[in-house]
């Protein structure tokens, strides 16, 4: 970096004896490090002006309102005169944005608590301050550690062969026919015993450890729905998620070549199932991602419709050949003509562009009978099955519904 733009970066700031650098209530913009002089934080009491702290050269403060943008929770005031560095906020949160996830959560829960026992300070006083703080610290570094621990726990359970995929079966809605199946993710924990992916999803996409697990739940669903295939005699296809985290990784379209290859699935049986977030994110070019994933072969489901921005232009700019109904909707329908309205408007508006439907969540038949009426071919929920292992779900496909 040239002198010229390490100035522009650094701008400092003097301060004569007594000046206010911010006071309470200000908007925050920046935080502060002391390069010289003495710097007296306070806040007031209502009934007297308490003295936090008196900071000295390279100590930085201010910098718990410039990372969360919420109003100054102190005043400061330079007790001589006092030389600063200002640093943007920007320059703080593009760090936070960068950093690690644990240590990301970890400050988001420091400076909730922060905010929190402050409040409870003015209004207690200080006595309670020094147990709540404790407290507080305790709490926060639990948090922490339960989920590094459950990270490191989850780095592992690859190698020692506790992931598992459970298989849900797809069902045609006149006449129940298994045409395909969805693999869920399972781990199956020496502790906390089968944990759904609610639990642990969202930590693996943080720490991107959804991109090896995501590839393996890839191949092992390809090489059993090969398998499936053989057992039943027919045609059965495979849908498989895959996450915003997996999708952004340039790797991922020759890894699904490579998966297909060797596990010499055909790729019209499979399906990979993905969220409106994913069309969304611009930055990884979603169209020609989806583009090239069906130019291999595969089909593309778009999940959960109806629980993000459920913009109607996503299903006319991207080559989507299945929209998946979120259950929250076929739950509804009963109780609620509005939603009933909804899921009927939705199949008629994808059959027009040429999708497929499927409903998820179907648990009676009084739901599976409306859905048909409507038109809506293709369903899954715990009426029909939960999610099974490889065997039960290749038993239940021939028992249920031979084709
Ligand atoms: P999803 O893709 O929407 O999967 C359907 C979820 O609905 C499954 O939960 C399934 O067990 C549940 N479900 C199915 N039928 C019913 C029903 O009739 N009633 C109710 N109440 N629930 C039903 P599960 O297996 O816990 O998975 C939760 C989510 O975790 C999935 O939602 C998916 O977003 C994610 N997930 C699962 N496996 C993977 C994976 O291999 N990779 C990625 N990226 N995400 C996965
Ligand atoms: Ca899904
Ligand atoms: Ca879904």
């Amino acid at each position: 970096m040239t002198k010229a733009t390490l100035d522009e970066v650094i701008v400092r700031r003097r301060f004569g004896a007594g000046e206010v650098i911010f006071r309470e209530r200000d908007q925050a913009s920046e935080a502060f490090v002391i390069e010289s002089g003495l710097v007296e934080i306070s806040t007031d009491l209502g009934y007297e002006r308490k003295v936090l702290a008196i900071l000295g050269p390279g100590e930085m403060f201010g910098e718990m309102s410039a990372l969360d943008g919420t109003e100054r929770s102190a005043t400061a005031v330079a007790l001589q005169e006092t030389e600063l560095t200002l640093i943007v906020n920007e320059q703080l949160r593009s760090r936070v944005e960068a950093a690690e996830p644990v240590l990301r959560l970890l400050l988001r829960v420091i400076l909730n608590r922060f905010r929190h026992e402050q409040s409870l300070f003015r209004q207690l006083g200080t006595g309670a301050l020094e147990t709540i703080a404790a407290r507080a610290e305790v709490e926060a570094s639990k948090l922490a550690i339960d989920k590094i621990k459950l990270e490191s726990e989850l780095r592992g359970a690859l190698s020692r062969e506790e992931l598992e995929v459970h298989y849900q079966p797809i069902v045609r809605l006149s006449g129940n026919v298994t045409v395909g199946f969805e693999a869920l993710l399972r781990w199956r924990h020496s502790e906390l015993g089968t944990m759904a992916p609610d639990k642990f999803i969202g930590l693996a996409e943080e720490t991107a450890l959804i991109v090896p697990i995501g590839r393996w739940v890839l191949e092992k669903a390809c090489r059993d729905v090969v398998r499936m295939q053989q057992r039943l005699g027919r045609e059965i296809v495979m849908s498989v998620n895959v996450s915003g985290r997996q999708f952004a990784e340039p790797s991922f379209l020759s890894e699904l070549k490579t998966v297909i290859d060797e596990t010499g699935v055909n790729p019209r049986s499979l399906k990979l199932e993905i969220t409106e977030g994913v069309l969304m994110d611009h930055r990884t070019r979603p169209l020609g991602w989806i583009e090239s994933c069906k130019q291999l072969g595969a089909s593309i489901a778009l999940d959960d419709f109806g629980t993000g921005f459920s913009s109607l232009s996503y299903l006319a700019s991207f080559p989507i050949d299945t929209l998946k109904i979120d259950r929250s909707f076929v739950r509804a329908m009963g109780a609620d003509p509005r939603s009933l309205k909804i899921v009927r408007a939705i199949n008629q508006l994808a059959h027009g562009i040429g999708l497929d439907v499927v409903a998820e969540g179907i648990e009676d038949d009084v739901q599976r009978l409306e859905l048909l009426r409507m038109g809506c071919e293709l369903g899954q929920g715990f009426l029909f099955s939960p999610a099974v292992p490889f065997e039960q779900a290749v038993d239940q496909a021939r028992s249920i519904a031979g084709a």
